[in-house]
């Protein structure tokens, strides 16, 4: 008997190109070939599927290696009129069944997604014509009754209802923040006024983002146009900034920026305005940054969202039955999603409709919880000391104190200013604790060190990207400071509230002091972790501040030792990672780099998995022709083994290899901390510590008979699914915390290691005997004191 056909499933990338488009082609492909299917590409959008022919190809595995680390699209993108048309719609109906196509995936952007959605709505009377007009016979067009059809949005802009992210955007908002940072240097030197015009024609998403992450003094966004009087609104709030002793001034205006009426809003009238010799006089430049925002390869985030999301998608193509409305692939918050494309494509029409009607209101109501978020966290931000109306009465208002505990993590500066900003703007009183609870303890006694300070606004108002830890950050726990050292210096300086940043060292300092509230009355205050670590290992979230920058590091020196092999081609790559116990961070940048394997804590290393591997390594060499030149890597968690070490396993590499490839151990070490945070640590640390002083706030002043018997008033904030929430430090001590590990005993991101080890084509292998799985948080007490 004949073999049955094989799926036939395509991916075309469309619209506007944006960094991370070719990871989607490299996931879909190997992840079709990997389930049974052929996989083909349709080059150029649109016009390869009506041009046909030569325009859809099939391809092998090989021919995506490399892609996660190419920018923009390799099989091509093009604006294509005649898909707009029936007419051409009906010729790449043709071409698709000529081709067999069963499936195809399109990423694109908003244009993309909607010319998709009308093909497939058009898809029964296209088919017919095609039998009726003896171009197929219905024999041949029956099992093409059903478009099956997904979208992908790739997109810089992120302008798609319905996720949180679009692929691309996170790459432009790098690439802008970059740009920004820079320029801000030399406003600084020459006290200069920069306008910087980003993209985005009917969404303020990048200007907006780039707004918080570089404390902007203000922004201009299609969306959300500012008052009447936007330009007295400007004046005001630069002078104010420039009164108290900012020497520079950024504004941020989107391409398709409105005021209150509609009209249009340009670079040049800002700058007349800031450069008006009767008003504010400022030497004002502008800066337009155009096509360097699509430009480069794409940050780790994208390259995440673009593998995990090309796989979704392969998936969802084969789960699709005739009654299954057509589905695009979203995230929300650190969910992969699907979601109904048609009622996505509506609502973002519908945000365009918006604008141009002036109902800015409804436009603003339609962008995603995350936006309005932000738009309000910039407000306030930007707004310091400007607006009584915000103040709560004077007998709510709080002391609260600020620490960073742990190693220095990214964007914990940008969490600091945000916490501040609004303190300040709500009547609160923010109070640094410097260098972490040791300093506190040293504060103490007759010679107080200064460790407890309060804020510099001025100061504070340019933390807004600097990386490290401007108040200080130490190890030491509560407990070894002097638990009651600390209840004391808390009581001293009758802090009502305590606000803590940092890693699983914060985690636990909480778990002693609440442990500690019944002998010291003074340690009932509300306290909130805010999880900045680059492990990633604080139970109750699936995301730390700094683990962002961290992956985008490794990411950068993993390209460039890939393809330092180009040379001499067959090289692998042994690269230590850290992450403590917890194979998070080793495990996403094998997702975001395309390791051949990832050594994890979790998982163990024994010697029948490295001849598995080695084995494989072997097999791939020999087949090798030499077709992609970098180099291959393998990434090991600095404990995933006491005993076998990059070095080691480089070196059983090597001399396994018997000079047919080459191995090098590399290790990148504190490069992983990062210089400056990325953009995404940075937005989300001012998102997520507002929540947090949000949530101190609820308690109010002096609250320590409420704060004893509520769960709440110990919490930890996190991104957990599709969420921000706050769970009580109690609830994850009893259910969700590896004590001698240190990380939670579920790893949220434990499924990705398989699709890094589909994806980068690894062989199976056995699994080590494991030492440290089913561990029950209350076997594991004995880290608690
Ligand atoms: P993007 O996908 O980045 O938003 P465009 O809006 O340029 O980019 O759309 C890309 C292509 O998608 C267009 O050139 C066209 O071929 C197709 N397309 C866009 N809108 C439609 C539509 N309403 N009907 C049919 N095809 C469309």
């Amino acid at each position: 008997m004949a073999e049955p056909h094989k799926k036939r499933i395509a991916v075309m990338t469309s619209g506007g190109d944006s960094p991370g488009m070719c990871g989607v082609v490299r996931a879909v492909v190997r992840m079709a070939i990997h389930l049974n299917c052929d996989a083909y590409c349709v080059y150029e959008g649109y016009e390869g599927l009506v041009q046909g022919g030569k325009f859809i190809r099939q391809m092998q595995w090989h021919e995506v290696r490399g892609w996660l680390s190419e920018g923009g699209t390799l099989i091509g993108t093009a604006r294509c009129k005649a898909f707009f048309e029936r007419e051409g719609r009906l010729v790449a109906a043709k071409n698709m069944i000529l081709n067999g196509i069963d499936a195809l995936i399109i990423c694109g952007g908003d244009g993309s997604l909607t010319g998709a959605d009308k093909f497939r709505s058009e898809w029964p009377s296209l088919i017919e014509e095609l039998v009726q007009t003896g171009q197929f016979t219905q024999e041949q067009v029956d099992p093409f009754k059903h478009l099956n059809i997904v979208g992908i949005v790739g997109s810089i802009d992120n302008d798609m209802s319905g996720t949180d992210a679009t692929i691309g955007a996170y790459s432009a908002l790098s690439r802008i923040c970059e740009m920004v940072d820079y320029i801000e240097a030399t406003a600084y030197s020459h006290s200069r006024a920069f306008v910087i015009e980003v993209m985005g024609r009917h969404c303020g998403w990048l200007a907006l983002m780039a707004g918080v992450a570089t404390g902007a003094d203000f922004i201009f966004i299609p969306e959300r146009p500012r008052g009447d009087d936007w330009q007295s609104e400007m004046c005001d709030i630069i002078r104010r900034h420039r009164k108290l002793g900012k020497r520079k001034t950024i504004v941020i205006i989107a391409e398709g920026a409105l005021d209150a009426q509609g009209e249009k809003i340009t670079p040049e009238m800002v700058k007349d305005l800031l450069a008006d010799k009767n008003g504010l006089a400022l030497d004002t430049r502008i800066t337009t940054l155009g096509h360097v925002q699509r430009g480069g390869t794409a940050v780790s985030y994208d390259r995440m969202l673009a593998t995990l999301q090309g796989v979704e998608a392969v998936k969802a193509v084969l789960d699709a039955t005739p009654e299954t409305p057509t589905c695009f692939i979203a995230i929300n918050e650190n969910k992969i999603v699907r979601k109904n494309l048609m009622e996505a494509v509506k609502d973002t029409k519908e945000v365009a409709a918006a604008v141009q009607a002036k109902d800015f209101d409804r436009a603003m109501s339609l962008r995603d919880h995350e936006f309005l978020d932000q738009y309000k966290s910039y407000m306030m931000t930007t707004n310091v000391h400007m607006d009584d109306g915000e103040k709560v009465p004077e007998i709510q208002r709080m002391k609260i104190a600020f620490i960073n505990v742990g190693a220095p993590a990214g964007a914990m500066n940008a969490a600091i200013r945000a916490g501040v900003a609004y303190c300040i703007s709500r009547g609160h009183e923010p109070i640094a604790i410097h260098n972490g609870f040791a300093g506190f303890a040293r504060h103490h006694g007759d010679k107080p060190i200064g460790a407890v300070r309060s804020f510099d606004w001025l100061e504070v108002d340019s933390w807004a990207s600097k990386g490290g830890s401007e108040i200080g950050t130490n190890r030491e726990l509560p407990a070894d400071s002097g638990m009651e050292t600390i209840a004391n210096l808390i009581e001293q300086y009758r802090f009502d509230a305590l606000f803590l940043i940092g890693g699983f060292e914060a985690f636990h300092a909480v778990s002693q002091l609440r442990a500690a509230r019944d002998e010291y009355p003074s340690l009932c205050i509300p306290m909130c972790i805010l999880p900045a670590t680059i492990s990633n290992n604080v139970p109750g979230t699936e995301y730390s501040l700094g683990s962002d920058t961290c992956l985008n590091e490794l990411v950068n020196y993993c390209d460039k030792i890939k393809q330092s092999a180009s040379a001499t081609r067959r090289r692998v790559f042994v690269i230590e990672t850290q992450g403590g116990k917890s194979g998070y961070v080793a495990t996403l940048a094998g997702l975001t780099v395309g390791a051949s394997a990832v050594y994890t804590p979790e998982e163990g290393i024994s010697l029948d998995m490295l001849a598995a591997d080695v084995k494989h390594l072997k097999e791939v060499f020999k087949k090798d022709r030499g077709q992609s030149r970098a180099g291959r890597l393998l990434l090991v968690n600095e404990k995933a083994s006491k005993v076998y070490t990059a070095k080691l396993i480089a070196d059983i590499i090597r001399e396994e290899a018997n000079e047919r490839f080459e191995s090098r151990d590399s290790i990148p070490g504190h490069v992983q901390q990062g210089g400056v945070p990325s953009p995404i640590d940075r937005c989300r640390a001012v998102r997520l510590a507002i929540k947090c002083i949000e949530h101190l706030e609820s308690f109010g002043r002096r609250a320590q008979n409420k704060v004893k018997h509520d769960p709440y008033s110990t919490v930890v904030i996190g991104i957990r699914g599709a969420s921000v929430v706050f769970t009580p430090v109690a609830e994850l001590e009893e259910t969700d915390t590896d004590w001698p590990n240190r990380r939670p005993i579920t790893s949220h991101w434990a499924g990705l290691k398989d699709i890094v080890d589909v994806l980068g084509g690894r062989n199976p292998y056995p699994k080590p005997e494991h030492k440290l799985t089913g561990l029950k948080a209350k076997d594991t007490k004995r880290g608690l004191r």
